[in-house]
């Protein structure tokens, strides 16, 4: 509870120090966290996350950042804890986007983070500054930022304590206690407990394996069972990892070396990792080790050791396209031993193990999961985060870096240890931690959630693109073209046509049904759509009309046959004076024109159930549309205009509405 004398409000004489997660929490991804004090905000790291099913054509999810271009004079700085994407991935795309005037991290993640920033053309937006173990930055005149050297799956990795003016904050960052680590780079436990000493406020503490009981074992514990795998196979050996688990990689090199194999590496971020880590010298292999991938087939099997990416079962990467016999250079051979070095990431167990069924089915030998001992995890387990409590004695604890079910845990264990229930938050992602000398408290939330990014990095993906792009996957697309005089007439039958839409509905049905949204548009929303400005023809609103054309239509798919297409309507408008087409609703006795009404368009039954059939009743368009398609334009739903050209080719109709389940017919000559 914040203190009653004399602090009338957070402009006191000592504000509250504001911790905000702007990712990383309720998931594993996108780290991202703000400290802020007074004036002065500072960056922890910047991180990605990868997309979940469904978010067709992401490439890359970030978290939202408004809160940081709003607040960017008050950026001073950036710290970096380790080189892992979910880390560092964010930091190019954000230098576009605000300011960040100077970086301090650890060598590795540095040079990794400048090859993404030379990529994204960023270098001259900031200052890199490196740091080593024990090192203390000062980042605007009230945090000073101390590196402790940790273990975790990627070298260089370090633990922030942080010194506010309401205390010391000890942020993990990714961490286990591992007494054996591949690089001898032992976690400066001293560190912990000097802070621990001295009075720690508050531990932001990483929660990965909080449901998981025990210790996390040594990175060394993986080496015997490499090694035996390999030594037993006969033919080839393919291994998957993690570029980025640097010990791992490591060891594999150290063991073809051991087991007389040649290496040839497959992936661009493996190739890059080990190019990085061997230049800074995280990596001792000779240059001799490395055979390229092209001259592979010239060693013999039994000499060969090829290490990929795609343990994760990524669609691009190099061993699920070896799986789908879709890669130029490597083909699986039944001698193979195909080892996965990685446990999938929640989410991505389903295509780890397909990619291992299609191997499999190729005839190799697969290797993968827990039993076998080919991996640990680079996060500590229960024991490992009692220890980090222990050592740090905190007043307060926040436990961070995982998704919901985790972070409880986490407190639970953290309460076992003594703090109690009162002094923990479990917070989402935009939740703001006020945390005062004596209290610790949930402040207004700021704006936090995802910005997607497509290929390019640089198109963000909204959520109506994603919506669209979620019609399309599902319920595929309808284009519906009508024609509509300018003095607000049918001029012509709609033409239909569907791609990717299974229903039972036939042409015709769907034809009678498009055409009795636009009588119904033409009808009650004419007069607000189209202002008659006095001159020759009136301003009509035609993104208006095929909007709600699209709705009209898109309400009653949903409500008479179950689906959701994605529906584009265009609109070509037809000169005054055109003749009105007699619509079909009137012809035919057995369809009455739907009951209508915006929201309360219950839709009734319109005679159209008609079994499904009369394909060969559908209607001729071709002639009528044609006739006003000459002279006419098309008013596209976008604000791009079509050149009149594209419209005449576009307003050529085929003669007779496609759909679904028939043969598909190449557009005619003529229309193209
Ligand atoms: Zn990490
Ligand atoms: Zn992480």
């Amino acid at each position: 509870m914040p203190s009653s004398n004399g602090h009338s409000s957070n402009k006191s004489a000592t504000p509250a120090l504001r911790v905000i997660p702007l990712g990383g929490l309720h998931e594993i991804g996108k780290n991202t966290c703000v400290f802020e004090y007074g004036d002065d905000i500072m960056l922890v790291d910047a991180g990605l996350a990868f997309p979940s099913d469904g978010m067709h054509g992401v490439n890359v999810v970030m978290p939202d950042t408004s809160y940081l271009k709003e607040n960017q004079k008050r950026i001073r700085g950036m710290i970096v804890t380790h080189g892992h994407e979910d880390h560092i991935g964010g930091i190019s795309h954000h230098l576009k986007n605000f300011n960040i005037p100077v970086i301090y991290g650890p060598r590795l993640a540095l040079s990794l983070l400048t090859g993404k920033m030379e990529e994204a053309g960023v270098m001259d937006r900031t200052v890199l500054q490196t740091i080593a173990p024990r090192d203390v930055v000062k980042v605007g005149q009230h945090f000073s930022v101390e590196f402790i050297r940790n273990t975790h799956s990627m070298a260089d990795s370090f633990s922030l304590a942080i010194t506010t003016p309401v205390g010391t904050v000890i942020f993990t960052g990714d961490f286990k206690f591992d007494h054996t680590p591949v690089d001898g780079e032992t976690f400066d436990m001293a560190r912990l407990a000097h802070h621990g000493e001295q009075g720690v406020l508050c531990l932001f503490s990483d929660s990965t394996n909080a449901e998981v009981p025990g210790f996390t074992p040594s990175e060394r514990a993986v080496f015997p069972n490499l090694d035996r795998h390999i030594a037993q196979a006969d033919g080839r050996v393919i291994i998957t990892t993690f570029a980025s688990s640097i010990h791992r990689v490591a060891m594999i090199l150290e063991l073809a070396l051991k087991n007389g194999r040649k290496v040839g590496l497959l992936g661009r971020s493996m190739l890059n990792v080990i190019a990085k880590s061997r230049e800074l010298g995280y990596m001792r292999a000779p240059d001799e080790l490395f055979v390229p991938i092209k001259q592979i087939r010239d060693l013999p099997d039994r000499e060969t050791l090829l290490l990929m990416t795609g343990s994760q079962g990524e669609p691009l990467a190099a061993l699920s396209r070896i799986s789908r016999g879709e890669h130029p250079q490597v083909q699986v051979k039944s001698t193979d031993t195909i080892i996965f070095s990685a446990s999938p990431i929640p989410g991505n167990t389903i295509s780890v193990v397909n990619t291992v069924d299609r191997l499999m089915m190729l005839g190799a030998k697969v290797v993968y999961g827990k039993g076998e001992g080919i991996h640990v995890s680079g996060h500590g387990c229960q024991e490992d985060q009692k220890l980090m409590l222990a050592l740090t004695r905190p007043k307060f604890f926040v436990p961070v870096h995982g998704e919901h079910r985790m972070l409880q845990c986490h407190s639970k264990t953290a309460q076992s240890m003594g703090v109690p229930a009162d002094n923990i938050l479990i917070i989402d992602n935009g939740d703001v931690v006020e945390l005062t000398a004596d209290s610790i408290r949930k402040g207004d939330p700021v704006k936090a959630g995802i910005e997607l990014l497509d290929a390019s990095r640089n198109g963000i993906v909204d959520a109506r693109v994603l919506k669209e792009r979620q019609q399309l996957a599902e319920d595929g697309v309808i284009t519906l073209l009508a024609a509509i005089s300018t003095d607000g007439v049918m001029a012509a039958p709609p033409r239909v046509n569907l791609r990717g839409v299974v229903t039972t509905a036939d042409a015709r049905k769907l034809s009678l049904w498009a055409e009795r949204e636009i009588t119904w548009v033409l009808e009650n929303r004419w007069k607000q759509l189209c202002r008659n400005t006095g001159g020759q023809a009136p301003d009509v609103d035609w993104v208006g009309v095929q909007r709600e054309v699209e709705l009209g239509l898109q309400r009653r798919l949903r409500r008479e046959l179950q689906i959701e297409p994605l529906i584009i309507c265009l609109v070509q408008p037809a000169p005054a004076g055109t003749p009105a087409y007699k619509g079909r609703a009137d012809a035919e006795p057995d369809s009455r024109p739907a009951p209508r009404g915006r929201g309360g368009r219950d839709g009734g039954r319109d005679g159209g159930r008609d079994g499904g059939r009369g394909g060969n009743r559908a209607p001729q368009p071709s002639r009528e549309l044609a006739a006003v398609g000459a002279t006419a334009a098309v008013a596209a739903p976008a604000p791009a205009k079509a050149s009149p050209a594209e419209v005449a080719a576009k307003a050529v109709p085929a003669p007779e509405p496609e759909i679904a389940g028939r043969t598909r017919r190449r557009r005619s000559a003529a229309a193209s």
